[in-house]
């Protein structure tokens, strides 16, 4: 058996058997693995800590036929304020499924797992969460090779917009007005203040981003757009979605 150390974020956790779990863990230097944590259920187990959802850790795994066995873990981090208040989590379980549904198995992008990192850290701590979680969409699929065209009509090329502008999920970003006529796909209006946002965020990073303001409406807009495209090329709905659906149409308690 080999011995993998390793830097990760604990995806996604189900129960195994008696007292053991399974882990999907994205890590830094593998990529997305699948682990099992023996014993890590019980109440006195040295696992128990690190093997939550959302930890971030060092880990000790060794490689047997099947997946990956957790030896020992290292919690470095665990985002606290997650579990005090439903939206964020919500957004982080997003993040997580995002990641799991749209990464390769076992293939390292160090650049993928920072991202992810920040991105859960800004929802942790951030009171602009949102914008956090906005980046983080766009920065995934670009990392994958899905990038959006945001700067010009992905039909006409034409790069100063006037008129309504569209977002067309389908083809992969933005479409004048005139090229909507024609363009197959489901399109949907995008702001001109929304299309300025998507090519900023395009060319920023986390620094930068923390001293963008954007408007709620904005956001919203670009939650939603950003969520149909993602749909569109993982072809499948997310659990996490469906509850920040009900989460945002529950009244404030
Ligand atoms: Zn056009």
């Amino acid at each position: 058996m080999s011995l993998h150390q390793v830097e990760g974020i604990i995806l996604r956790v189900r129960e195994f058997g008696e007292s053991d779990k399974i882990l999907v863990i994205y890590t830094k230097e593998i990529g997305k693995i699948d682990a099992i944590a023996k014993g890590a259920r019980k109440f006195k187990s040295k696992l128990a800590a690190a093997t939550q959802q959302f930890s971030h850790g060092y880990f000790y795994l060794y490689r047997g036929k099947g997946m990956f066995l957790l030896g020992q873990a290292e919690l470095k981090g665990s985002f606290p304020r997650l579990h005090g208040d439903l939206e964020r989590l919500a957004y982080a379980s997003y993040l997580c499924e995002l990641t799991e549904n749209f990464v390769p198995a076992e293939e390292s992008q160090p650049e993928v797992f920072y991202l992810l990192r920040q991105a859960l850290e800004k929802v942790n701590n951030w009171e602009e969460y949102r914008l956090a979680v906005i980046f983080f969409q766009l920065k995934l699929v670009s990392a994958l090779g899905y990038k959006p065209v945001v700067d010009h009509c992905l039909n006409c090329g034409k790069e100063r917009f006037s008129g309504q502008l569209f977002f067309n999920p389908l083809q992969g970003g933005v479409i004048c007005e005139e090229c909507n006529k024609t363009v197959r796909g489901k399109s949907r209006p995008l702001s001109l203040n929304c299309s300025a946002v998507l090519s900023h965020l395009q060319n920023t990073d986390w620094e930068r981003l923390t001293v963008l303001k954007v408007s709620t409406e904005t956001k919203e807009e670009l939650l939603a757009h950003l969520a149909s495209y993602i749909n569109v090329r993982l072809e499948k709905r997310l659990k996490s979605v469906e509850f920040i659906k009900k989460l945002k149409k529950m009244p404030l308690a």
